[in-house]
């Protein structure tokens, strides 16, 4: 049988052909809760800032929670109109990631460049904590962005030149400088920038504190405030900002969490 969605687009009335599943619930640091809630649990919170929720059709809604990747194991507590929601954070082993950086600057910036930093992260987290109402239905299969092999550099812990620093926060895509680079999903542009370590960045604002980011770009085609559809090209692959090669940075993060990408893609 034909879904109203199917029927639609054959009669060319919306043009995407997103296609809709949830996440992978994997309860890790880094990781995502899905948890299905009665639709009468209402006022759901982590640390009094709301979390994504997914309105079923049936009687269930589902919650979908990015845990952070400082989160230590054992329970994490959610709470609602029912009572706190318990996630148990599981033990999960990333790897380790020895980097040799010849720019020093990158290892140990000086004090212009940690201010510029500083000023950039500010920006930066009032994006991730930002909550941009948004009703879902269905929750969108993401797409890859470009193009290209990866292996699983999420979460690694990360040495430059033998100095230990933040654990890696996105997916490393390797790729060649001018590859396009596609929104995974529907979203509005929240922010582009140049960035110190980042170099020039697109940020999409999906709803609901659902946010990605797509760094380390060698060229920028869409502007702030713009809207985007699952597979528009949002710029090109790069090796801007702190990189050892051409590579696309990609992130994602929800309720201000920095999560696997990999779970928002088909299994
Ligand atoms: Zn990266």
């Amino acid at each position: 049988m034909l879904s109203i969605k199917k029927i639609l687009m054959i009669c060319g009335l919306i043009a995407t052909t997103q296609t809709f599943a949830l996440p992978q619930d994997s309860r890790r640091a880094g990781g995502i809760a899905v948890i299905p809630v009665a639709k009468t649990v209402t006022n759901i919170t982590y640390e009094n800032k709301p979390v994504l929720v997914v309105e079923g059709i049936n009687s269930m809604n589902q919650i979908i929670f990015g845990i952070p990747l400082s989160a230590p194991l054992g329970t994490l507590q959610l709470q609602s109109s029912n009572g706190p929601i318990n996630i148990e954070v599981k033990p999960y082993k990333y790897a380790e990631q020895r980097l040799s950086v010849k720019n020093q600057d990158y290892v140990n910036p000086q004090q212009e460049q940690l201010d510029r930093y500083a000023v950039e992260a500010k920006e930066q987290n009032a994006i991730y904590t930002s909550f941009t109402p948004q009703q879902w239905k269905e929750f969108p299969t993401f797409i890859r962005p470009t193009a290209g092999k990866f292996s699983n550099s999420f979460g690694r812990k990360r040495f430059f030149n033998g100095e230990e620093r933040a654990p890696h926060s996105g997916l490393d895509i390797p790729a060649p400088v001018g590859q396009k680079v596609v929104a995974p999903a529907n979203g509005t542009v929240i922010a582009i920038g140049n960035y110190f370590f980042n170099g020039n960045t697109v940020l999409i604002d999906h709803g609901q504190g659902l946010i990605s980011m797509f760094c380390h770009l060698s060229k920028i085609d869409v502007q702030k405030g713009q809207k985007l559809q699952q597979g528009e090209v949002l710029g090109l692959v790069g090796k801007t900002g702190r990189v050892t090669g051409p590579h696309l940075h990609w992130g994602m993060s929800l309720n201000n969490a920095r999560v696997d990408p990999q779970l928002f893609l088909a299994r």
